[in-house]
């Protein structure tokens, strides 16, 4: 399974969050199908907007691109998208990156004019199939700055390179990977010809990964380059696209710090993965309510007291049950990943647990829990203790503020009471001499 990563030169924002976590439910999901699932997320490290950010920044392309790297890993792991197996930086595959090329250019589909080499689409007739666009369409009625392309549509596969730009040295001159090439370096690299699932952004398909189909598949002769493709739809805010320049830029740490991951995860799963999400404040506030809804049936699953044993008639209708929606949120995952679906089917356990709150005997309460364990493992839920920073924070300050009143009074001993609480908590309470 590869996927199509960022490109670094900026910290990531909820729209990738919602991509990226989409994919970590469908590739959890295929494991917990028993597929053995080997995923591939790739970083762009070197492109125009990275060169443009660090000529601002006064920087080393490469050392800026890096630390926004290190950020988004950062935010995959805050996020809890743990199924990937491999990031794969771009300059890394460079190597690589000019091997494939030099194969096109060997077989006359790539070719070298002054602003680098560029791959002949008029030499794969099945240019447009991902698309749908045949290639009629795509070679006439564009405006082009290069008269020296073939044909208007060629893309670049090695951008010569631009005075005081960085640049690796090449049998074409020195210069750097086109964006397209990049993908196909590092899944011929690991994956070989042909793979089972390639995904991205929606906004991908053209001329993105109708690029990496030219390019491999024209390359090796060998088809599909991937078996099944999944879009993701994008994320909007209040039916705006996302822009720094609108001042409506959600940073991923900015939404945790805020509502907490499982919000946001919840957030997600509660949209298909290739339809468009609007994030406003109220279903903000929905999937918050809901990740706190679960949070709650589950420890009050786990704190079960163990009522004495139900009837069989009884024990047998709460597994029917639970076995139903088990059943529809697999059918639902089955049917093209319905998350929504298999969310409202989680949500039927969660009622179960709810209506039948402390009463449960032991037996049906671990039953309950094995399947919200299960199936919260695919959607990545409750894998965290901790409740929203922001939260954790507001409940730290009111505890202090409280000590502060209680010491005035000189009701020492609660205050202190209180200290070390906080202080088992992970607080530190430092108090001044008076
Ligand atoms: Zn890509």
């Amino acid at each position: 399974m590869f996927v199509c990563g960022p490109t670094v030169y900026d910290v990531s924002h909820i729209g990738h969050g919602k991509s990226y976590v989409a994919y970590d439910i469908i590739a959890r999901y295929l494991r917990k199908r028993g597929y053995s699932v080997f995923f591939v997320l790739n970083i762009t490290d070197i492109d125009d907007k990275i060169i443009n950010r660090a000529k601002e920044t006064h920087e080393d392309p490469l050392v800026l691109s890096e630390r926004y790297a290190q950020s988004f890993y950062n935010d995959m792991k805050d996020l809890h998208v743990n199924s990937i197996n491999l990031y794969a930086k771009a300059s890394d595959y460079i190597p690589e990156i000019i091997d494939e090329i030099r194969g096109l250019v060997g077989k006359g589909i790539g070719y070298k004019i002054a602003g680098g080499v560029y791959y002949d689409i008029s030499k794969f007739p099945e240019y447009g199939k991902l698309s749908r666009q045949n290639l009629e369409q795509l070679t006439v009625h564009r405006v082009d700055p290069d008269p020296e392309k073939r044909n208007p549509g060629d893309f670049v596969l090695w951008k010569a390179q631009k005075p005081g730009e960085i640049a690796w040295d090449s049998p074409w001159g020195k210069g750097r990977p086109g964006w397209h090439i990049e993908d196909t370096a590092i899944t011929l690299t690991h994956f070989g010809p042909t793979y089972d699932l390639h995904g991205g952004g929606t906004e991908l398909i053209f001329p993105h990964h109708e690029a990496e189909i030219a390019q491999a598949e024209g390359l090796t002769g060998k088809k599909p380059l991937a078996k099944y493709w999944a879009h993701t739809g994008l994320l909007s805010i209040k039916g705006q696209e996302m822009h720094k320049s609108l001042g409506n830029f959600v940073p991923i740490q900015d939404a945790i710090q805020r509502v907490g991951v499982e919000a946001l995860r919840v957030l997600y799963a509660s949209t298909h993965y290739r339809s468009p999400l609007d994030y406003t404040e109220e279903t903000l506030v929905q999937a918050a309510s809901l990740a706190r809804r679960f949070r709650r049936a589950y420890d009050q699953l786990q704190q079960s007291a163990g009522v004495k044993s139900e009837s069989n008639a009884a024990n047998d209708a709460l597994k029917r049950q639970v076995d139903e929606a088990h059943t529809e949120f697999f059918a639902a995952m089955d049917d093209d990943f319905n998350t929504p679906r298999a969310l409202s089917a989680y949500i039927r356990i969660v009622g179960i647990a709810e209506e039948r709150g402390k009463s449960l005997p032991t037996e049906s309460a671990s039953m309950l829990l094995e399947a919200m364990k299960e199936l919260s493992s695919i959607l990545g839920l409750l894998e965290t203790d901790s409740m929203p920073r922001r939260e954790f924070l507001d409940l730290v300050t009111l505890l202090n503020s409280l000590r502060n009143e209680l010491r005035a009074k000189r009701e020492y001993a609660l205050s202190d009471r209180i200290r070390d609480q906080m202080q088992k908590a992970g607080v530190r309470v430092e108090d001044e001499a008076k």
